[in-house]
């Protein structure tokens, strides 16, 4: 049962909505029939819904992690946060300083590519507890040619939806990238 935010009504008008736009990790993703809209009957109250937005969080760093572009700084930033990782853990993972990850963090020296290779595979395993029917490549990202830093438009949106999932004998509701129709 929701509770509308505003005159705390119960709610049970709601839609999913075909198409939701949303921004994570400064990325803009495109949520396929999974965001609910409620709407509330007594004073007209609109408010989104992402179920499982820890789920989502997730999914978009993995599907970051794996997509051949390189990270600049804020995103080296949320993928670390996403894996809740202080500044000192991902150092010391890597071998460097926590004052190297800060400059990374700040696009003011450029992560290497080997440290990029670490640091995203650390992302598609660590993350994949929270975003199990997202296909890890891990294959992939061992071998893969990172194309030069982006600037923020170079980054095409990327589609999720809410698929069934079954892990552990039980049936539950995981965010999975969805391939745009060739
Ligand atoms: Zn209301």
């Amino acid at each position: 049962m929701n509770i509308c935010g505003k005159c705390e009504a119960p709610v049970s008008t709601w839609q999913r909505l075909s198409r939701h736009e949303h921004v994570i990790g400064g990325a803009r993703v495109e949520l396929m029939d999974s965001a609910l809209e409620v709407s509330c009957e007594k004073c007209g109250e609109r408010a989104v819904i992402i179920p499982n937005l820890l789920g989502l969080i997730a999914a978009v760093a993995i599907d970051r992690a794996q997509t051949p572009i390189k990270l600049n700084g804020r995103e080296i930033r949320f993928l670390r946060k996403t894996l809740e990782m202080a500044a000192k853990d991902l150092a010391d993972m890597l071998e460097v300083s926590a004052e190297t990850v800060s400059r990374w963090e700040c696009d003011r020296q450029p992560i290497s590519a080997n440290n990029e290779r670490i640091f995203r595979m650390k992302i598609v395993v660590g993350l994949s507890d929270r975003a199990p029917a997202m296909e890890p490549r891990l294959d992939e990202l061992m071998t893969m040619k990172l194309s030069p830093i982006r600037n923020e438009f170079d980054l095409s949106v990327s589609r999720f939806a809410l698929v069934r999932f079954k892990k552990d004998g039980k049936k539950h509701d995981q965010w999975d990238t969805e391939l745009l129709a060739a």
